[in-house]
């Protein structure tokens, strides 16, 4: 009978225990790790960050992928124009507004993104603004069925848009991302929901500063917190930010928490979680990691350009892929691009793994447009990835080589 009992229990263990590799954060326990204070003041407990990795993230591959990607492209920073649409959720308490947050924060906000990643190749433009009076919404928690209705019914074209949610989030959560692999590019639960009071100039003191959305999109376009797997390779899979054993909260100057691994905890990293005032800085490493989550996991962001720009200038003033058609293509497709100066062109196709397989072009090109054919006999069925280089920019485009 107490076998039984057991058996009966280790089932129901299982049963409970979340196994699809791809289910969100549904139900997820997240541990108060910091104190904040609530909308009126009061001190409450809060949780620093609430993205949860619930793919098997990286696949093993990772590792290779992104030294391939390293290999192959060394320094060179894709440059990503990201498109973001602010979407706030407010609601009333009495007669007082919370979570309203005014457009110079918004403003200010995008300027503290610019700041952080500067230096890494990703930049940010703001696309929009919609505020909506939703108290469910406002204070909605991953995963949960009020995340799904507000992004079902806000998100604006996720493959090319940074959605951006201002909130208020149930327990306290400071705010939460989807890492690019979680869910195909045009899902709509991509984006970053973050706590109102975070904005520059909010409420949420030591976390005022605008980097609780630096660090949660820092999430969004693919790296882990610095602590990662603690002092246990691979960590974050960046090799220059020094194994930590766990988060710092206070900026802990000289803090060496995994001595035997060289260097100092990475305290002033944006991917830690001590106050705004104390970070500073993505690495090298987390600049390829950002180059290559991006361009793996989020082409179309890397193809898209701010709509003000596309708006503002005809097509032969900027360099970059125009189109590719048919596509997906079998066996031949052809690839149109623009120069806005004469010069050096080189046009490559990679596959997933970030391996050069063709080169199409490497030869001095007249300013305006033109068209290259890309054959695709003798490679198997897959995603490529055609990358023009010239006028010193760079420009990504997904193809599929259907057979
Ligand atoms: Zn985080």
């Amino acid at each position: 009978m107490k076998h039984r009992l057991l058996l009966a229990a280790a089932l129901l263990l299982m049963i409970a225990t979340p196994t699809l590799a791809r289910e969100p954060a549904v139900g997820h326990q997240f541990h108060s790790d910091i104190m904040i204070t609530d909308h009126d003041g009061n001190p409450m407990q809060g949780v620093r960050c609430a993205t949860v990795d619930f793919g098997p993230a990286d696949s093993p591959r990772a590792p290779f992928d992104l030294d391939a990607w390293i290999l192959e492209h060394g320094a060179e920073k894709v440059a990503v124009s990201i498109p973001v649409a602010f979407h706030v959720l407010y609601f009333y308490r009495g007669s007082t507004l919370v979570g309203n947050v005014t457009d110079t924060q918004i403003t200010n906000q995008v300027d503290v993104l610019n700041a952080a990643y500067a230096g890494t190749g990703v930049s940010f433009v703001w696309r929009s603004t919609d505020r909506t009076l939703n108290k469910t919404w406002a204070t909605m928690r991953p995963g949960s069925s009020a995340e799904l209705a507000a992004k079902q019914a806000l998100a604006v074209d996720p493959a090319h848009t940074l959605n951006l949610y201002t909130a208020y989030p149930g327990g306290g959560l400071l705010g939460w991302s989807y890492f690019p692999w979680s869910y195909p590019e045009t899902s709509y639960m991509h984006g970053s929901v973050i706590h109102f009071g975070s904005l520059p100039g909010g409420y949420l003191s030591s976390y005022n500063g605008g980097d609780t959305a630096t660090h949660e999109i820092g999430h969004y376009v693919g790296l882990y917190h610095t602590f990662q797997g603690g002092c246990t390779e691979p960590n974050d899979y960046c090799e220059d930010t020094p194994q930590e054993a766990s988060p710092d909260y206070y900026c802990t100057i000289g803090r060496d928490s995994c001595p035997l691994d060289p260097g100092l905890d990475p305290i002033h990293n944006f991917m830690d979680y001590t106050p705004d005032e104390c970070m500073y800085e993505f690495t090298g490493n987390q600049t390829a990691r950002m180059d290559w989550a991006l361009t793996t996991y989020r082409p179309s962001l890397i193809s898209s350009k701010a709509e003000g720009d596309i708006v503002a200038s005809p097509a032969a003033s900027r360099t970059g892929i125009t189109s590719v058609a048919p596509n997906p293509f079998n066996p031949k497709a052809e690839i149109s691009f623009t120069l806005r100066a004469a010069g050096m062109v080189s046009l490559n196709v990679y596959d997933l793994a970030g391996r050069r397989i063709r080169t199409l072009l490497e030869q001095d090109m007249a300013a305006g447009p033109h068209d290259v054919a890309f054959d695709g006999r003798g490679l198997p069925s897959s995603v490529y990835f055609v990358v023009l280089k010239a006028n010193g920019e760079q420009s990504t485009q997904r193809v599929m080589l259907l057979k």
